[in-house]
């Protein structure tokens, strides 16, 4: 690769809407995001995965499915 025709990498310190604050490479020099890793829908999605599962179980009780 030649050198100059790439824009400048370096770290970024990207900060999210709930406080969470990392360092990943880009070449902005500040990041700002809606949702992160820690309070991405992925977690509350988990929860709602756990919640659906009791109600398969009382569905499944209920009508004698094993
Ligand atoms: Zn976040």
């Amino acid at each position: 690769m030649r050198e100059g025709i790439h824009p400048e990498y370096h770290q970024t310190t990207v900060t999210c809407n709930c406080g969470n604050t990392f360092v990943t490479g880009s070449t902005k020099a500040e990041i700002h995001v809606e949702v992160c890793s820690k309070c991405h829908s992925f977690y509350t999605g988990q929860q709602k995965v756990a919640r659906a599962d009791g109600r398969i179980d009382k569905f499944n009780k209920k009508y004698g499915v094993k």
